[in-house]
């Protein structure tokens, strides 16, 4: 997303207090209105007079990963993160598809949704620090990718199904330190399948 004026904040897709009691409405409060926006706010200064200004948010993250990992793309990739992380949760989450092209895309790689569920919670657990797990489509299979600090899938041309941000900024009002348990409440609270389901059909075939 990218206005006249640069990179935009959008609305979050729900209220504050929706996503309660898995992820209260201080987190999100904090987690959009501060975090969320000082990404933009930055990302809008650092732009400026270089070959990304201007251009739409996806192209913007990969066209600022060319020319390395940096401050200039760290934050536009912040932007796009939490974009798709406030796509990816719902306040009827938690709730896999019964049918259709994603649960037969979970079949084939993972075998069923609660391995699925079991990998992706330990990919979570398992990225060290900062940084984000993702659901992925890429050539016509599903993956599981963990990365840290800002980096993004989208730049290794995947498509991002689902994310959950594993900075502490996301959970630790919430549940502190236990990061299994907020991955624990996201995947069975909050994940928005009928959203992945969406954007996996919306994947260009390759
Ligand atoms: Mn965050």
């Amino acid at each position: 997303m990218a206005t006249a004026d640069g990179f935009a904040l959008p609305e979050l897709p729900y209220a504050l207090n929706a996503l309660e009691p898995h992820m209260s409405a201080r987190t999100l409060e904090l987690h959009h209105g501060k975090h969320h926006k000082a990404y933009v706010d930055r990302a809008n200064e650092l732009a400026r007079g270089t070959p990304v200004h201007g251009l739409p948010l996806e192209e913007a993250v990969v066209t600022a990963r060319k020319h390395g990992v940096g401050p200039l793309f760290n934050y536009i990739a912040q932007i796009y993160n939490h974009n798709l992380f406030w796509q990816s949760m719902t306040p009827e989450g938690g709730q896999p598809p019964r049918q259709g092209a994603l649960l037969d895309a979970i079949r084939a790689t993972f075998g069923n949704v609660d391995a699925f569920r079991q990998q992706f919670i330990k990919a979570g657990l398992g990225q060290f620090g900062s940084g984000w797990v993702w659901l992925v489509s890429h050539q016509g299979q599903l993956e599981i990718v963990a990365a840290g600090n800002a980096e993004t899938p989208l730049t290794d041309g995947k498509t991002p199904l689902l994310v959950c941000d594993l900075w502490e900024h996301a959970y630790y009002l919430d549940v502190q330190n236990r990061r299994e348990e907020f991955l624990m409440r996201w995947i069975d609270q909050l994940a928005h399948w009928a959203g992945a389901e969406k954007r996996l059909r919306a994947t260009p075939p390759r």
